[in-house]
């Protein structure tokens, strides 16, 4: 069985550690932070079993013991595969990524759950960037079946080594071979969290929860933020941002609130406080009558087409990417059929037109479709 590591132990980082220990592999788990590493620890012996069991993957009660909480990176010396979830932050992921290629052997893949970054962005310092792969998950990672690997760096002949760890820990690999700022879920995450901060005043984070429930996802949009964790949520938008411009912006309220909740510790699930309050891991959501999400849902649906248009992935790629990275029944073009392409169009260029937010400006593909 591979010995694996992982860098890392906070939200995503414990629980990427949780799956692979309850799949029988040895697992050493890093992080700087001994409180991190403390934190990790409680939520393996409580919370994430019980997540676990609710997504039918468990299969051992003492995730502990197959796990070493380190605070030294050397003790990853003997791991074949070694997934970093560090801070999205891109010069400490690169310099994180040369110190470990010089730890562990020359057959060892490593990997990253970066939400942002390119593969080939982070793998500037690597001699051998032909055996680094993107492996990202979406949150919550344990109940989520979604994981996106490959990128423009890892090799066609280390492919399969990578598919098969994905399928050993009981998910699905998404492969894409393009690399692109925020992949291809967080891509459309971040263009409907830049499209709701426009209809903030309008509808509270319950009714607009209530209405994405009612299109069959398990967990509401807000309710989704906070599992991400606000902190978390601000780099990446920034990072798509960066790297793709003002589409990803968002209005100067929601950007003002999201900037608060940081200040003031409100950092969603982790924190026991985002949006919602946490209470043994889960939110508590007051009801609420639905939104109008119309102009969110055709935002996600141009930024979707965006990516087909760029041939960053098919249509029944990120069809199905959406559908995995939320737990819906249906995927977002699914969700276009149905509301019908004339109403997306006619629903962006409305909101265009009301606020000039460059999120809702319809794609050539859109255009060409109506
Ligand atoms: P987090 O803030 O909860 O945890 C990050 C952990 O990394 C912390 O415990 C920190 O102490 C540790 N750390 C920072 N620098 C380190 C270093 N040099 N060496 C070892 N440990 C270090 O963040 P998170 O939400 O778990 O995100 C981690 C990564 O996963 C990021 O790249 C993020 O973009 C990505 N990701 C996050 C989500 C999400 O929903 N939160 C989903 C998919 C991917």
């Amino acid at each position: 069985m591979l010995r694996v590591g992982v860098i890392g132990a906070g939200t995503m980082g414990a629980a990427i550690a949780a799956l692979f220990a309850n799949a029988d592999y040895d697992v050493v788990l890093v992080d700087v932070s001994e409180e991190a590493l403390k934190k990790a620890k409680e939520r393996h012996e409580g919370e994430i079993l019980r997540e676990l069991m609710e997504a039918g993957l468990k299969k051992r009660d003492d995730l502990v013991s197959k796990i070493k909480y380190t605070l030294d990176i050397k003790d990853l010396g003997n791991c074949s595969f070694v997934v970093e979830a560090i801070v999205e932050k891109l010069p400490v992921k690169i310099e994180l990524l040369e110190k470990l290629e010089h730890l562990v052997s020359e057959d060892c893949i490593i990997a990253t759950n970066t939400s942002s970054f390119k593969p080939s962005e982070l793998a500037v310092k690597l001699k051998r960037p032909d055996r680094f792969t993107l492996f990202h998950f979406s949150n919550p990672p344990i109940l989520r079946e979604i994981v996106e690997v490959g990128g423009e760096t890892l090799a066609e002949e280390y492919m399969q080594e990578v598919l098969e760890i994905v399928k050993s820990i009981g998910k699905e690999p998404v492969v894409l071979r393009k690399d692109s700022r925020g992949h291809v879920f967080n891509r459309f995450l971040c263009a409907a969290v830049a499209a709701i901060g426009w209809d903030l005043g309008k509808f509270s984070p319950p009714q607009i929860d209530a209405a994405i429930k009612s299109l069959g996802s398990p967990v509401g949009f807000f309710e989704l933020l906070d599992h991400i964790g606000i902190d978390v949520l601000l780099m990446v938008q920034d990072s798509l941002i960066e790297a793709h411009g003002d589409r990803f912006e968002l209005s100067k309220g929601f950007r003002w609130l999201l900037e608060r909740m940081v200040e003031w510790g409100k950092l969603g699930k982790k924190s026991g406080e985002g949006f919602y309050r946490w209470i043994n891991g889960r939110a508590t959501v007051p009801e609420a009558e639905p939104a109008d999400i119309l102009p969110m849902a055709a935002a996600t649906v141009n930024e979707a087409l965006r990516e087909i248009e760029e041939g960053l992935a098919d249509r029944d790629t990120v069809n199905r990417a959406y559908s995995l990275a939320l737990g819906s029944p249906v995927g977002i073009l699914d969700v276009a059929e149905m509301l019908g392409y004339a109403t997306i169009l006619d629903a962006l260029e409305k909101k265009y037109g009301e606020t000039g937010a460059e999120t809702f400006k319809p794609c050539e593909m859109l255009k060409g479709m109506v």
